[in-house]
C-alpha cells in the first residue's frame, strides 16, 4: 500500500517588523535596568537579585514539593508492604520496587525501593497513589550528583524516621509562625 502523503501549509516565515524591534528592545531596557538596580544597589549593600548559597538559602513557597521520601516506622522499618502502587501511578516510571516477605508472613517489604531521581517531576502522585502514607513528598531539594549512578536513590538513601520528616505544617509554623 502506498504511504499516505499529508502536506502541512505553514505560514511563510515572518520577516522582523516594528512588533519585533519594540520587543527587543524592551528585552534590552529590562536588561538594563536590573544591571543598575544591581550595580548601584550593591554598592550600597543591597542585595536584591543574588542569594550566597550555601551560606544563604531561598525561602521556598509552602507548597512546595521537593523529592519523594520512604517513611521509617519507630522500630526502624519502613511502613511500605511493597503493593506496587506508586510504581504504577508513577509517570516517569522512576520507581523500581522488588518485595519480599516479611517473617511474620502477614505483609511484604520492598526488599529494593528504587527511585531515579534524575526522572521524577515531582508531582506527587505516587504520595498520592500509596494507601499506607508510607511515601510522601519532602521539601528536600539538594538532590544534586556528579554522577548518573548518584542520581539512583536506593531504600536506605530514602527512608527519613517519621519524627524527622518535615511536614508543611511545620514549615508554615517555622518560617510563618502561623
Ligand atoms: S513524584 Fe511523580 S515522578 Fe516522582 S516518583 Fe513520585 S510519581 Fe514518580
Ligand atoms: S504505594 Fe506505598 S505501600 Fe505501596 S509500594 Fe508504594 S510506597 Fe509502598
Amino acid at each position: 500500500m502506498a504511504a499516505r502523503v499529508k502536506k502541512v501549509m505553514r505560514p511563510p516565515p515572518r520577516i522582523a517588523d516594528w512588533h519585533s524591534a519594540v520587543a527587543l528592545l524592551m528585552g534590552f531596557w529590562v536588561t538594563f535596568r536590573h544591571l543598575m538596580v544591581n550595580l548601584f544597589g550593591f554598592s550600597r549593600g543591597r542585595q536584591d537579585f543574588t542569594v550566597y548559597y550555601p551560606e544563604q538559602r531561598f525561602l521556598h513557597a509552602p507548597a512546595l514539593r521537593g523529592m519523594p521520601v520512604l517513611v521509617q516506622m519507630e522500630d526502624g522499618r519502613e511502613r511500605c508492604v511493597a503493593c506496587g502502587l506508586c510504581e504504577w501511578a508513577c509517570p516517569t516510571s522512576c520507581i523500581t520496587i522488588f518485595p519480599a516477605e516479611t517473617d511474620d508472613q502477614v505483609e511484604r517489604y520492598p526488599r529494593v525501593f528504587d527511585i531515579d531521581v534524575s526522572r521524577c517531576m515531582f508531582c506527587g502522585l505516587c504520595e498520592e497513589a500509596c494507601p499506607e502514607e508510607a511515601i510522601v513528598m519532602s521539601r528536600q531539594v539538594e538532590i544534586a550528583a556528579y554522577s548518573r549512578a548518584g542520581t539512583l536513590w536506593h531504600k536506605d538513601d530514602l527512608l527519613v524516621p517519621v519524627a524527622k520528616l518535615k511536614t508543611r505544617i511545620d514549615y508554615l509554623r517555622a518560617n510563618y509562625g502561623r
